[in-house]
């Protein structure tokens, strides 16, 4: 296999002008992929990753497109192939917390990140779906049809009191993901989820920007450290290649061992 995995394949990556997103970009534009940032607020932001992207050798354009408007990702689909001629892979990334103790959680803050978080990944992933189909195999490029890669999260395992919104989101993301998987790999989609830890962006600054804070999180850590952008992009390279062919339906956890329960490594 070539050193370039990805070489000739076009990447749409929602919210790749900003932490795990972006780190993905730069992964799979270093793998020789064209790359569609998805933007929703940032412009300034996307234009300097589309920049960086160019200078790994990229084809990259951006595209500001709120993943929960139906409207918005027909649009920015069609864009895709109007300027790349089709796409082999999705990384539903996209993803925000409105945090709220349940009792004074609003109906709005439920509503907003159930629509991003789930509704948004389902929403981008019914169009790759329709253009794969419609684009039709191309084995010299991969032996998938398509590829999606589902951003979830450990919180699609651990309940989190306080975020009841976003563990919720994430946990439909895993059964979203299986099910899309048990329904369309006979098309040959491949369709996984990478599941993060904690990994230094800005959805969770406050949780590692003090030396405190950061301590506080190593405890849940085992390998002891905080993941970086870095750890997800590399994964999501390899997921997204035909190195990882016959992984389907399935969430690969990179979270420095979060899942495996460290409370009880002393307490059992
Ligand atoms: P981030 O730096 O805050 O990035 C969030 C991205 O989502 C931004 O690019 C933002 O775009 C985009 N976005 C938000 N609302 C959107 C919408 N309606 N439409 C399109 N894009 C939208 O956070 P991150 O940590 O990289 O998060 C990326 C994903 O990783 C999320 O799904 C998150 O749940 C997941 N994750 C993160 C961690 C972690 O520790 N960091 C752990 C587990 C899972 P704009 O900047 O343009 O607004």
């Amino acid at each position: 296999m070539s050193e370039l995995k990805l070489k000739g394949q076009t990447a749409l990556i929602t919210g790749g002008d900003s932490g795990i997103g972006k780190g993905i970009a730069l992964k799979m534009a270093a793998a020789g992929a064209n790359i569609l940032v998805n933007y929703n607020s940032d412009k300034d932001a996307a234009e300097e990753t589309v920049a960086q992207l160019k200078v790994l050798g990229a084809s990259a354009i951006c595209y500001q497109a709120d993943v929960s408007d139906e409207a918005d990702v027909q649009n920015m689909f069609r864009e895709a192939v109007k300027h790349f001629g089709t796409i082999d892979i999705l990384v539903n990334n996209a993803g925000l917390q409105q945090d709220a103790a349940f009792v004074d959680m609003t109906l709005k803050q439920w509503n907003k990140v159930i629509s991003v978080n789930l509704t948004g990944q389902f929403l981008c992933a019914r169009e790759a779906v329709r253009e794969f189909t419609k684009r039709g195999a191309r084995p010299e490029i991969s032996k998938a049809l398509g590829k999606i890669i589902c951003i979830s999260s450990v919180h699609e395992v651990i309940p989190w009191g306080g975020h009841v919104n976003y563990a919720a989101s994430k946990g439909g993301i895993m059964m979203l993901m299986k099910s899309m998987a048990q329904e369309l790999g006979g098309l040959k989609i491949r369709i996984n989820s990478i599941g993060p830890g904690a990994i230094k962006t800005d959805i969770n600054n406050e949780a590692w920007e003090t030396p405190e804070a950061a301590e506080k999180l190593l405890k849940l850590i085992p390998y002891n450290r905080i993941g970086e952008t870095e750890d997800i992009g590399n994964v999501a390279v390899w997921l997204a290649s035909d190195e990882s062919d016959y992984v389907h339906g399935t969430t690969l956890f990179v979270d420095g061992g979060m899942t495996l329960y460290p409370g009880f490594a002393s307490n059992g």
